[in-house]
């Protein structure tokens, strides 16, 4: 079988799995007293260190979450939330129109619910920001504006955005500014003291699922979403998962350790996976950044002009491989991705398009299986043209 869906989530590592079954099999609630509470609240501070020492930060600076839904939501409701509360009343945010739905979802909820002003930046055809777009924003928005939310790189098309750049520009002015970095931690430098608030995810770096980390400055406030025992600076409430903390921990150092190498191996598996789709399929268009530099190591997004994306990616399922769309199915019709609308794509390309996404451990077999079961799955869903409707969401 060949896996290339490693964006929606990768195999757990070997240390990940270790750190976390050990943890499995003590008892102890980090909050506790006595003996085994302050031995799995060791575990849990010896994990926040390993956590900020890969991303740059101090220990105190992380904030445990399920993940990064979670993460995403405490920065968007929680940051808006604190600065709408400030004497100086900051009711406006402004987020890329190619976040994730954890960023985007959130957003709108704040417009429909809170009344916030929004500003969705725009971005070029390979998905980076538009840096004028995000300085006209800040211009016409500036004594509003309290939050701005950019992703370090897009999930589906793998766009590395210039962090360092766009920090300079929305943190000068004095406005927050928080990046998802679910996807881009362990493939690039991620420095979070770039920004107030930085979004990590277990399950993208060889962790469990389920855990994550919103970094966050002690001295950037956010409104809790969980109110409870007072856990995590009181910003996040909940007994801590002490297994999924230190599985988390023991991934991410992983991770970032072997990042150079590993990013370097999979780049070159990545353009020889893109070389033979092109030749495979001559009409195929490769989406995103065209400078490898500006793309993510694993990341390879087409469109298959013809082809209904989901009939494409039900076809290899049955192959043997698996792959994913970005489109979303809403009563059985399959919706084009926001990503690629954004980017200025018709609904048609928009609909037939798909991603393979490389990790941790893949290799040259994936991207034969791939290149063995593509050219007759494209055919056929051809044949079934862009009428089709998905069997399976
Ligand atoms: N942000 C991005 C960019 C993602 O790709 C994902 C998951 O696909 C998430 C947020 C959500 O993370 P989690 O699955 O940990 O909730």
């Amino acid at each position: 079988m060949g896996y290339l869906d490693h964006a929606a989530t990768t195999p757990m590592r070997s240390e990940a799995v270790a750190a976390m079954t050990a943890e499995l099999e003590r008892v102890g609630n980090a909050s506790s007293l006595h003996a085994s509470g302050r031995r799995a609240r060791r575990v849990v501070e010896e994990s926040r260190e390993r956590v900020a020492a890969s991303l740059g930060v101090r220990p105190s600076d992380v904030v445990f979450t399920s993940g990064g839904t979670e993460s995403d939501n405490l920065a968007i409701k929680g940051l808006y939330w604190a600065g709408r509360d400030r004497p100086d009343s900051r009711t406006a945010l402004a987020v890329s129109a190619v976040e994730h739905h954890a960023v985007l979802d959130p957003t709108q909820w704040l417009i429909d619910h809170e009344g916030a002003a929004v500003c969705f930046l725009r971005v070029d055809d390979t998905g980076q920001l538009d840096l004028d777009g995000l300085r006209e924003c800040i211009g016409e928005h500036e004594s509003l504006l309290g939050l701005v939310s950019i992703m370090w790189a897009n999930n589906e098309v793998g766009a590395i955005n210039p962090i360092a750049e766009i920090a300079e520009i929305v943190r000068s002015r004095g406005v927050l500014l928080h990046s998802d970095a679910v996807q881009a931690v362990g493939w690039v430098d991620v420095d979070a003291s770039l920004v107030d608030a930085l979004t990590v995810s277990g399950h993208k770096v060889g962790g469990p699922h389920g855990v994550g980390a919103l970094v966050i400055g002690r001295d950037v406030t956010a409104t809790p979403l969980l109110h409870g025992g007072g856990q995590e600076r009181d910003v996040r409430s909940g007994t801590l998962d002490t297994p999924a903390i230190a599985g988390f921990a023991a991934a991410l150092e992983a991770a970032v350790s072997t990042q150079v190498e590993r990013a370097k191996e999979i780049s070159t598996l990545r353009d020889d996976l893109v070389a033979r789709v092109l030749k495979l399929v001559p009409d195929a268009v490769l989406n995103g950044p065209k400078d490898t530099t500006d793309r993510l190591p694993g990341n390879a997004h087409f469109t298959f002009p013809g082809c209904e994306g989901d009939a494409l990616l039900m076809l290899l399922d049955a192959a043997g491989v698996e792959c994913s769309t970005g489109s979303a199915c809403q009563a059985g019709v399959p919706q084009p991705s926001h990503v690629l609308v954004a980017m200025g794509a018709d609904e048609a390309s928009a609909r037939g398009s798909l991603r393979f996404s490389l990790g941790h451990t893949s290799t040259s077999r994936d991207v034969d299986e791939l290149i063995a079961m593509l050219g007759p799955s494209v055919e056929r869903a051809r044949r079934a043209g862009l009428t089709s409707v998905p069997t399976a969401v």
